[in-house]
């Protein structure tokens, strides 16, 4: 069994390569819920959904999120009612957020609502969001506290960063599943997400860092920064704002009091020294999936490393 820790897009792009070589009922994957957000009463889950569209081949690839060929005329009509339209959501993709909405208004949970979702669209991997408890990244900046998509996509990642706090962490539980597949599992990956704002609020929940602390599974984690820059987002900004350094020494620190193989960039192949000092196995190839050969490659990479020391 293989346990995935998931954000958006980067995670999505390593998912997909892992889909192709490992049997998806042998895979489940804890998705970040801090960035999700209320609109037009709506509960949408930006992350899980861009994992679940990626798992049912229905993501719209060139962007990485939304549904492949979907249209916004809904969007449209909203605007001309003067609403507001800086979070873009396709016309099919709607729909995910009404029906969402729909099960939790009935009293279920996200959880059970993810799951009716993935078994619509044929998606056979375990995806679970990280709580079902609402957890709130907020991304304090020189104008004040911001919501997670009020400082990404409505003001464009603009404001200089100087803390992120998760509200309602350190009371939510894991869902149900989540501490259970962690501690089941043969291996643990991280998946090459914002480890700040991706990966930074599934950590929050203190239940599952502890998991994380004790499961016997090795955990790998795949990064997310390649030669001092990330490869899209503002993981760079968040860092600096947080006075950390942009590299993959550093996202190796933040991950060290759980992990046990870290893959990185050929291109910060000098890295290595410093990242084995901290305890950590190093693994270097080639981690920019610009193609499904790239992703399946590192995915293979990351299985046949995590496999090493269970044999
Ligand atoms: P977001 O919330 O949708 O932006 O998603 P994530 O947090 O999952 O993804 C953003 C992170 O993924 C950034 O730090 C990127 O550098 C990283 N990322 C995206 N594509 C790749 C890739 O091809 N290779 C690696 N190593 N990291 C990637």
């Amino acid at each position: 069994m293989i346990c995935c820790i998931a954000g958006g897009v980067g995670a999505a792009r390593f998912l997909e390569g892992l889909v192709c070589i490992a049997p998806a009922r042998n895979l489940s994957v804890i998705v970040n819920t801090g960035d999700d957000m209320e609109l037009y009463d709506l509960h949408i889950s930006p992350d899980l959904d861009i994992v679940i569209y990626t798992l049912a081949g229905i993501v719209d690839d060139l962007k990485g999120w939304g549904i492949r060929g979907d249209t916004f005329h809904s969007l449209d009509m909203l605007g001309r009612y003067g609403g507001e339209t800086w979070f873009k959501i396709g016309d099919k993709d709607l729909a995910t957020h009404i029906y969402r909405s729909y099960i939790l208004r009935q009293g279920f949970t996200l959880s059970e609502a993810t799951a009716r979702i993935c078994r619509s669209l044929g998606v056979e991997v375990n995806v679970m969001p990280m709580s079902d408890d609402r957890v709130e990244t907020m991304v304090n900046t020189e104008v004040g506290q911001l919501g997670f998509q009020d400082y990404l996509v409505k003001r464009g990642a603009g404001d200089k960063v100087t803390g992120v706090t998760f509200r309602g962490s350190e009371y939510a539980h894991p869902a149900l599943g989540v501490v259970e597949s962690l501690c089941n599992s043969d291996r643990v990956i991280v998946c090459p997400s914002n480890p700040i704002l991706s990966i930074g609020p599934i950590l929050a929940v203190p239940r599952v860092r502890m998991a994380l602390r004790e499961t016997d599974a090795r955990i790998l984690a795949i990064s997310p920064i390649v030669g001092g820059a990330p490869v899209k987002g503002p993981t760079d900004k968040i860092m600096r704002g947080l006075g950390l350094e942009v590299s993959a020494l550093a996202v190796a620190e933040l991950y060290k009091d759980f992990l046990d193989v870290f893959i990185i960039d050929q291109i910060d192949r000098e890295l290595r020294d410093r990242i084995e000092a901290l305890g950590i196995e190093v693994i270097v190839t080639n981690t920019l999936m610009k193609s499904l050969r790239d992703k399946v490659q590192l995915a293979r990479t990351a299985l046949e490393a995590a496999q090493e020391e269970n044999g």
